[in-house]
């Protein structure tokens, strides 16, 4: 039974809203939680849709979808899907697929297979810049070592007293032109757009606003995904400011894209905010769940705390 909230307008009419977070994750990529602890964390506060969205694997999506079951909360299938698109390394979020699909799970494989060699390089390059040992720090932290990340790293320097939190890792050491950047082959715009079309799944681009792009290249950048066929972009994101959200509100009404919310939460104290706690998508936008396989639009197993305005 999927949990609907339901809750009473000032008017006095009942209105439907539904709490949707669609971009999480669990430790199965760089999240603290596990993917049961994700779903039970965002059904006790208050989430009515969710979709765990870990970095290039869908190992978590079993264990989700179970403790989706348990608790009531409404679910789909999730990926954030590491992409490049001239040279600047860019998320796509695909939602509600098949998640057995082969096709997906072995492209995701082939850029997994890549993360270990490019954190053996990420430790020589901070090693010659005088942090010893972060190759096996950042290991240490990796639950699935093929998923090994840049977030393990900073948790290593914060660890060490090199840094005071996650940010300053990014900023000091880990973004292009910092000493423990290292350049990588992730996918292509166009296969990952192939492999979540191919498993019948709907994809977003994930926090526009985190990009390095210039605002021209941005521009051409969602031109190419909205030529391939791309549906949505992260309008709400727990990595924007509501300047951005704004923004990204009026660029998806300029260039037809459905609009998507989601909070990019990895564990508790790392991130800023929990499971769903965002502002409403800005009006007028077609949220991006309209376009999934089940309805969750309509209220039917609602819980009404107001007069049933629909029998009236
Ligand atoms: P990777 O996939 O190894 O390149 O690591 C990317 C991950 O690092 C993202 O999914 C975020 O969790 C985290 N990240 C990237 N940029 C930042 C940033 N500026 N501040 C904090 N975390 C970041
Ligand atoms: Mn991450
Ligand atoms: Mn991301
Ligand atoms: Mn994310």
């Amino acid at each position: 039974m999927v949990r609907r909230e339901c809750f009473k307008a000032a008017a006095g009419d009942s209105i439907f809203v539904l709490n949707v977070d669609l971009h999480c994750h669990s430790n199965a990529s760089d999240g603290m939680l596990s993917a049961a602890e994700v779903v039970r964390r965002a059904a006790a506060d208050g989430v009515g849709l969710l979709a765990l969205t870990d970095h290039d694997t869908l190992a978590g999506l079993p264990a989700a979808a179970a403790a989706a079951r348990e608790t009531g909360i409404g679910w789909v299938s999730g990926v954030e899907i590491s992409i490049e698109w001239r040279s600047v390394q860019v998320h796509i979020l695909g939602l509600d697929f098949d998640y057995e699909n082969p096709a997906l799970n072995a492209g995701l494989a082939r850029i997994r297979s890549g993360r270990i060699e490019r954190a053996r390089r990420m430790g020589e390059a901070l090693a010659e810049a005088g942090i010893e040992g972060a190759f096996e720090g950042a290991m240490r932290h990796a639950e699935h070592p093929e998923l090994v990340s840049r977030s393990h790293f900073a948790r290593y320097l914060v660890e060490k007293g090199i840094c005071r939190d996650h940010r300053r890792v990014f900023d000091e050491w880990m973004v292009p032109g910092k000493p423990g950047y290292v350049d990588h082959r992730w996918a292509g715009l166009e296969e990952a757009l192939e492999w979540i079309h191919g498993a019948s799944g709907v994809a977003v681009v994930a926090h526009p606003g985190r990009y390095l792009f210039s605002s021209a290249a941005l521009k051409q950048f969602f031109r190419d995904f909205k030529t391939q066929g791309g549906e949505g972009i992260e309008v709400v994101s727990g990595g924007h400011t509501r300047e951005q959200s704004k923004y990204f509100s009026r660029l998806a009404k300029h260039f037809g894209f459905s609009a998507s919310r989601g909070s990019d939460f990895h564990g508790p104290g790392e991130s800023c905010i929990g499971p769903g706690a965002l502002d409403p998508l800005p009006e007028g936008l077609t949220p991006v769940w309209s376009l999934f396989r089940e309805s969750f639009l309509e209220p039917p197993a609602c819980r009404r705390n107001g007069p049933d305005t629909t029998t009236s």
